[in-house]
């Protein structure tokens, strides 16, 4: 059993840290709304004010929190965790965020003496509520085989990645692949209309046909193929468009610095920065579709 500090209970975090309870670990939770602290209590542990107490305090401190700029103040601000964990410690950053900042706080951390894993996720709040998360863990060996026995209470799929960062560097990448095949599902299901063709009969074939991806098949982004995508709830998220938009935006950031092209990549960020535009952020990225056809 460890003792953990869980810093950032949200969407993501709150469901994380219960199940590391419903495991039988320790948690103390750390978060700027009361409302989660209690949840986190109600669920059987406990919370202190500041990360940098209960990072002191802490064999394990896992970090998910909303971008870079939160991550970068919370580890490497004075006061934070990296000034204040026991060497030893192994430290857990499950946020979504940029490649430089994640690199640069395990650098941090390790000139200290702690074991620091980037662990980025897929799966959503389902898969954190129902601990089938995918982790893309970035670090050396031994702090990914120090995390794998935390990690794997959250999720089903835990693959390392590499050094510090290739946890992000693969995040990005797949939100990438995520964003561009979205819209192409999309646009299909629009001209596919103009055409006279139903969208239930473009599925019956492209499903299985070599159109097939996780944006048709699981995630289908018209009413009525997929029950339970976000489609037939009025795009209620899941995964907002705002979320696909910071991570598209990353990506883009990436390819800047790295010298890769990515065009549709760019062009998958210009249109849901478009789409976020009209109001819809907090709809789910697949309500593009919508967007698309209008
Ligand atoms: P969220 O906004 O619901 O939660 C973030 C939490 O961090 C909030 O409760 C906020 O109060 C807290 N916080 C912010 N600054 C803090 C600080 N200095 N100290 C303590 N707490 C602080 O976000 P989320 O949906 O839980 O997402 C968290 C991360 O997971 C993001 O990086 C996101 O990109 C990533 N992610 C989200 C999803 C999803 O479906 N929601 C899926 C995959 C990855």
């Amino acid at each position: 059993m460890s003792r953990i500090a869980f810093i950032g209970l949200g969407n993501m975090g709150l469901p994380m840290a219960q199940n590391l309870l419903k495991a039988g670990h320790q948690v103390e939770g750390v978060d700027l709304n009361p409302a989660s602290l209690e949840k986190l209590v109600t669920a059987g542990g406990t919370h202190v004010e500041f990360a940098k107490v209960a990072a002191a305090r802490a064999d394990v401190v896992i970090t998910m929190l909303p971008a870079g700029k939160h991550v970068r103040d919370v580890y490497l601000g004075s006061g934070g965790i990296i000034e204040n964990a026991n060497p030893g410690t192994l430290l857990i950053d499950c946020s979504t965020i940029d490649v430089e900042t994640a690199r640069e706080v395990a650098a941090a951390a390790e000139a200290r003496g702690l074991f620091m894993v980037d662990a980025p996720v897929s799966g959503g709040t389902g898969g954190a509520a129902g601990g089938t998360l995918t982790f893309m863990v970035g670090g050396s060996t031994q702090a990914f085989e120090r995390a794998q026995s935390i990690l794997d209470k959250m999720g089903k799929t835990i693959v390392h990645a590499g050094g510090a960062g290739n946890g992000q560097a693969a995040k990005i990448c797949n939100n990438m692949i995520l964003g561009i095949s979205m819209i192409a599902v999309s646009e299909a299901f629009v001209l596919a209309e103009k055409l006279g063709l139903d969208h239930q009969k473009l599925f019956d074939i492209s499903s299985r046909s070599s159109g097939q991806c996780w944006s048709m098949t699981t995630y289908c982004p018209v009413p009525g193929p997929v029950p339970t995508s976000p489609a037939n709830r009025d795009y209620a998220p899941g995964f907002t468009a705002a979320m696909m938009l910071k991570d598209l935006r990353l990506a883009q950031d990436a390819a800047k610095s790295s010298g890769a092209t990515t065009e549709l990549g760019a062009d998958a960020e210009r249109i849901y920065s478009a789409y976020a535009a009209s109001g819809e952020a907090e709809k789910d990225f697949s309500g593009i579709f919508r967007f698309i056809r209008a």
